[in-house]
């Protein structure tokens, strides 16, 4: 098949993608898949797998669908401490395309090209060593079918990333699918999105437990079209068995908006506050999406030597991200002010007199990264709504 090369760059690297993939709304699969609306996602991705490598000794990264490579070149060019790349994709266009790329960035010594299947890739048994230190996954689709493949290439204490883009099914368009690939009722509120990276974390969990292994989650994030989360896996039954305590479900009030984690053996779909029956989703990950200690090193890397994006306006977008997130509270769901408007049949407050009028009464309040117009506190509704329209 003939097209058109074009050279981009994206953070540090140089990148060699179909032309038409610049200029088409949404990138075709073929002759390659490289999508440069992806740019701010994979700007996220090396700072944190910066951070991984700065933390440990990381010297191996698997990029499994890699498309044109584009994650797995930046990484190459970009975090310096991790010493060797593979790149696999069963698309050999995409693999001709990311090596003329490693050659043009000067790192194709540290690369390593393959063209298989993705569980074959990653659990070659004829490798010299086993286990990858930083594993990615970013599937056309649901990751659900790869993981079990991801969680056994990982070594103890690695990352791994992985991206989910079947949000409609995360997000509650379609419960029955995903109880199917992820065992968990989702729910169609204003934080569906958080209850579908819930869901998502507690599958993997759920998997990894059954190899002995826990989970960690360090950063998660979502969009429109995507969920991401990054987790540490972690060898050994002793805190594997305790996941059954991070995970439980949400019961959520459709009329008075109350929502309170339930665990397996004590629900109760009754809500306290108005006595209506109330919506579970679940089951989920309860426990925090985000490390404190791994957000702050990201803030701080972001703050001393923060170019990972070639535009100041991801830059500044990347910042208030990751600000945000090491501010926010750990409860389970957020509020949105558009919500807590229409139930007060007023028009909306912006979110910065909601922080702060909840944080004046005494109120726990945080952003949060989910979404822009959210916040976490431990107000209940009408507490919020009384505060705000009083
Ligand atoms: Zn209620």
């Amino acid at each position: 098949m003939k097209y058109d090369v074009s050279s981009t760059k994206e953070g540090k690297t140089l990148l060699l993608v179909p032309s038409f993939s610049l200029s088409e709304n949404v990138p075709p699969k073929n002759p390659a898949f490289f999508n440069p609306n992806a740019k701010w996602n994979r700007d996220i991705s090396i700072l944190a797998y910066k951070i991984q490598a700065s933390s440990k000794n990381n010297r191996t990264f698997a990029d499994s669908i890699c498309g044109v490579g584009a994650r797995g070149l930046r990484t190459a060019v970009e975090v310096p401490k991790i010493e060797t790349i593979y790149l696999n994709d069963l698309n050999p266009i995409a693999i001709d395309l990311a090596k003329e790329s490693a050659k043009l960035n000067q790192v194709q010594d540290k690369c390593n090209f393959d063209t298989n299947d993705v569980c074959k890739f990653l659990n070659f048994q004829e490798r010299d060593f086993r286990k990858f230190d930083i594993v990615d996954l970013d599937p056309f689709g649901s990751p659900s079918p790869y993981v079990d493949c991801v969680l056994r290439s990982v070594s103890n204490r690695g990352l791994i990333s992985i991206t989910a883009t079947d949000t409609a099914v995360l997000c509650g368009v379609y419960p029955n699918v995903c109880y199917r690939k992820y065992y968990g009722f989702p729910l169609r509120t204003e934080y569906s999105n958080e209850i579908g990276i819930r869901i998502l974390v507690s599958f993997i969990a759920l998997n990894a437990s059954r190899f002995d292994l826990s989970i960690v989650p360090y950063f998660c994030h979502s969009n429109l079209h995507y969920l991401r989360v990054y987790l540490k896996v972690i060898f050994g039954n002793l805190l594997a068995n305790s996941v059954s305590s991070k995970i439980g479900f949400l019961k959520h009030c459709q009329n008075c908006k109350h929502r309170k984690v339930e665990h397996l053996k004590e629900q109760n779909l009754v809500c306290e506050i108005c006595g209506t029956k109330c919506n579970l989703a679940g089951p989920l990950w309860t426990d925090s999406l985000f490390d404190s200690e791994f957000v702050g090193a990201m803030l701080n890397e972001l703050k001393n030597n923060g170019y990972y994006s070639s535009s100041p306006n991801d830059y500044n977008k990347l910042l208030k991200v990751v600000q945000t997130c090491d501010n926010e509270l750990a409860y389970p769901s957020y509020f949105e002010t558009d919500t807590i408007a229409s139930m007060a049949r007023k028009s909306s407050v912006s979110l910065e007199r909601v922080v702060s009028t909840l944080s004046c009464n005494g109120f726990n309040v945080s952003k949060t990264i989910m979404n822009d117009k959210g916040f976490k506190t431990n107000a209940s509704p009408k507490e919020i709504i009384n505060l705000l329209y009083k």
